[in-house]
């Protein structure tokens, strides 16, 4: 697994929608790859304030695709 796969399986590793075994891939590649787990801790974070929150008017979306897209960028030039 490379951070791209990773990333594709972000939520639903969040939303527990992945089989065990992508379960345990994911966990693998976050315990190797320092790009990726923050990306998934701000993103838990993220939903938890989301679905704790009364207004659902807000659009992370964009928020979260240059987030990833920033972190893709770091990953390629750290190595
Ligand atoms: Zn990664």
């Amino acid at each position: 697994m490379d951070c791209s796969d990773c990333l594709e399986r972000l939520h639903p590793y969040l939303d527990r929608e992945l089989s065990e075994r992508e379960l345990d891939e994911v966990r693998v590649h976050l315990d190797e790859c320092g790009g990726c787990e923050p990306v998934f801790v701000l993103e838990r974070v993220f939903l938890e304030r989301l679905r704790g929150s009364a207004t659902s008017d807000v659009c992370p979306d964009e928020v979260r695709e240059r987030l990833i897209l920033r972190i893709r960028q770091d990953a390629r030039g750290g190595s």
